[in-house]
């Protein structure tokens, strides 16, 4: 054991003999059809948008289970499919725009056939101009999940924190969690007006953190409310996830992973856009 690990055990016992808090599931990807079946204006920059397919067998079973979603190219009503192979994804001939977005499914109704995904209305980018522009009969392509990453629900508490971007996956965690797990929730949104109401019958504490005229991905305010409260931590098993812009979010992954209280396991931050990026890739090297 090293001296590092020696004087985290000292601390957190409970770190060495903890089974590993994330089991990870990867599965086959399936491209399929969708069409736009409602879409409703949860705040004034974010819609929810209702789609309908072959979603009876959708694959995943965790919070931030995400999917591709495909766009048709402009002027177009249907979006160019992804091709799979018996090796996998075919990849699209050089030159196709890259017209997929990820978007977390924040609600799978495999019985109706239905998925919802939150997206956030930002200035510029084709997921949020189709979003704005999103009505019924509107067709999409949706692949995968890929995979799910999932948490041990018998954890004692949960750190759950991010952006808009990161509150459907917060949203559908509060909702799936059971009670008896205690969770704190930080999120960032730009302003008292884009604050939802989340129901869980976990026991919750959200803290609502307001950009008010700070730009996305421009703002310290998350780093500094979990700097504010890392040295309290609970005891016990958990677990903390934070999604968001990526740049911002490097002090904080920078924090966490050097937390005494914390195991690497316990700990995943994930860059979900990067300011000035097109479609940023959060498996890219500098994830
Ligand atoms: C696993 C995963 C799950 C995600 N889940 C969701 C989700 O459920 N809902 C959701 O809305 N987003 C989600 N995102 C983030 C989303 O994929 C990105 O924000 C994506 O860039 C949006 O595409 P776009 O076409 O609107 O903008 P892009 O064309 O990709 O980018 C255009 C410009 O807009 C900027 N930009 C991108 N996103 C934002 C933003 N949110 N605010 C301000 N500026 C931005 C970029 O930096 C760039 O300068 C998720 C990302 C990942 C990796």
């Amino acid at each position: 054991m090293s001296s590092e690990t020696d004087a985290r055990s000292a601390v957190h016992p409970w770190i060495e003999a903890a089974p590993a808090p994330v089991e990870r599931r990867l599965y086959a990807v399936t491209p399929r059809l969708a069409e736009v079946l409602r879409v409703v204006t949860l705040t004034p920059r974010m819609v929810r948008v209702t789609l309908g397919g072959d979603f009876s067998e959708l694959l995943g079973c965790a919070p931030t289970d995400h999917v591709k979603i495909f766009f048709p190219p402009e002027g177009e009503e249907l979006p160019v499919m992804p091709q799979v192979g018996p090796n996998g994804l075919i990849p699209p001939p050089p030159g196709t725009p890259r017209s997929f977005r990820d978007y977390t499914v924040r609600r799978v109704d495999r019985a109706h056939g239905e998925i919802d995904v939150d997206m956030v209305l930002h200035a510029g980018g084709l997921g949020s101009a189709w979003a704005a522009a999103a009505a019924p009969g509107m067709k999409v392509g949706v692949l995968g999940p890929r995979g799910s990453e999932i948490v041990d629900s018998s954890l004692d508490w949960l750190v759950l924190a991010g952006d808009e971007t990161a509150l459907p996956a917060i949203g559908r965690w509060l909702a799936e969690l059971p009670a008896g797990v205690s969770v704190r929730a930080v999120i960032e949104v730009a302003d008292a007006g884009e604050q939802q109401s989340l129901r869980s019958s976990a026991d919750v504490d959200v803290r609502w953190l307001h950009r008010d005229g700070i730009p996305a991905g421009d703002s310290t305010l998350l780093a500094d409310a979990l700097a504010g409260f890392e040295l309290e931590f609970p005891t016990g098993r958990g677990f903390v996830w934070v999604a968001g812009e990526a740049t911002s979010l490097k002090p904080i992954r920078r924090m966490l992973r050097n937390h005494p209280a914390l195991d690497a396991a316990c700990v995943d931050v994930d860059g979900y856009w990067r300011r000035g990026v097109v479609n940023h890739d959060h498996h890219g090297a500098d994830e």
